[in-house]
């Protein structure tokens, strides 16, 4: 008898050791490069810092800042949301090329793109290196108006799948939506890529709810204020959309369901790209921040392991987190 409990009492030291090992491997740090400079957003020097804070907070991140050198928009929120290291903004009037923008992506596991409308295209070097970068197995998540970006960059486009303004049209690849019978369709029909009616609030309905990204959410849920992007076209191959929003024709939209989660395969790197995101209070958002975190990291590992938090907005209810640096 006393054998027999001190066996069990082994073997329950045992397992404890296990679990403790198991429970304290701590997963490894995806390192994450956010690039930005250019965005005819004025706020997107705060919505980088956002997003850093927000990946950060999971402690499954470490995020650098890379910018290009001549800025342009975001005037007074540049130096406040200065990243060390970072060069002033020059705020010039239009984009600029930066020919010493060149960040070492090979050192980083994920680039965040929060680039936007008119961004001057980055040096052919920069272009070639991230290209590598992705197709090696790279990860990339693309943000709002960072898919109005570099329209005459073919591989860039092929990582957004979808894309909307800068002269995108029909030239540039199908328009991708739901149509009223939950059909995706790819019109192939001549017009524009990319509008949005005024801001609102907008429900977001999971059409993947397998995918580990939107795993666990409710099938239904409520976006705070945001523009909601339409129209956008673009190579749409090896994408998959994980969500959409109803884009109504009386708030100026399309009468169709927009895509608004979408995943990318482009060799071997994973994309995450939402055309949400337009603001301060958009990004604060509980699901946005759910869905760039889970996207960040199955971009980054094709894995999630990061849980939907208790405050995820419902689907008659948005809900935001306060933001302070
Ligand atoms: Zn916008």
């Amino acid at each position: 008898m006393k054998k027999y409990v001190s066996f069990l009492c082994l073997l329950g030291l045992f397992s404890f050791t296990i679990t403790a090992i198991s429970f304290g491997a701590k997963p490894k740090v995806i390192k994450t490069l956010i690039v930005d400079g250019q965005n005819n957003h004025d706020q997107w020097p705060k919505v980088t810092a956002m997003m850093k804070q927000f990946l950060e907070q999971t402690g499954l991140f470490s995020v650098d800042v890379q910018r290009t050198k001549y800025t342009w928009n975001g005037g007074a929120l540049v130096n406040q949301y200065k990243i060390s290291g970072v060069p002033a903004t020059t705020d010039l009037p239009k984009s600029k090329m930066d020919s010493s923008f060149h960040p070492n992506f090979a050192a980083y596991d994920l680039v965040i793109c929060n680039f936007g409308w008119n961004a001057a295209p980055w040096p052919a070097e920069t272009q070639a290196d991230f290209d590598k970068f992705i197709k090696n197995g790279g990860g990339l998540v693309v943000i709002h108006a960072a898919d109005n970006s570099f329209p005459e960059w073919p591989a860039y486009n092929q990582m957004i799948g979808l894309g909307g303004w800068g002269n995108r049209t029909e030239k540039d690849g199908p328009y991708v939506y739901y149509d009223e019978n939950n059909t995706l369709v790819r019109d192939t029909q001549a017009g524009r890529a990319g509008s949005h009616g005024p801001q609102s609030e907008y429900a977001i309905t999971i059409r993947n709810p397998n995918h580990p990204i939107t795993k666990g959410m409710p099938l239904t849920w409520m976006h705070t204020k945001d523009e909601m992007y339409d129209r956008l076209r673009g190579p749409a191959t090896n994408m998959e959309v994980l969500g959409t929003a109803f884009s109504s024709k009386e708030n100026k939209g399309t009468g169709r369901h927009e895509p608004m989660l979408l995943t990318i395969n482009y060799g071997k790197g994973r994309i995450f790209h939402t055309p949400m995101g337009h603001v301060d209070y958009s990004v604060a958002c509980v699901g946005f921040i759910t869905c760039l975190q889970r996207g960040a990291e199955w971009a980054a590992t094709g894995k999630v392991s990061l849980k939907i938090p208790t405050d995820f907005p419902t689907a008659t209810q948005s809900k935001s987190r306060i933001f302070t640096e």
